[in-house]
C-alpha cells in the first residue's frame, strides 16, 4: 500500500490518530465522526490529480481529512 501524509483542515486530532483512523476506514471498519457521530466515508480522488489519494469526510463536513501521496 502507498504511504501517505495527512493534511487535516478542521480537526485537532493528532497526526498519528488520524493515520490510525484512516487505516481502519480503508480496512472497511465503520468509524464515527468525533463531532457529530455520523459514520465517516472515504472519497476517491479526481482522476487528473495524482497528488491526492482522497478525502475522509463525515456527512456534515465537520471532519474533512485530505490524503496526499508522500
Ligand atoms: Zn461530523
Amino acid at each position: 500500500m502507498t504511504d501517505f501524509s495527512v493534511i487535516n483542515k478542521s480537526s485537532s486530532q493528532s497526526f498519528n490518530s488520524q493515520k490510525r483512523l484512516i487505516k481502519a476506514l480503508l480496512a472497511g471498519q465503520t468509524i464515527p465522526c468525533e463531532t457529530c457521530k455520523k459514520p465517516l466515508s472515504a472519497s476517491m480522488p479526481p482522476k487528473n490529480d495524482q497528488h491526492i489519494l482522497g478525502h475522509i469526510r463525515c456527512p456534515k463536513g465537520c471532519t474533512d481529512i485530505e490524503l496526499e501521496v508522500e
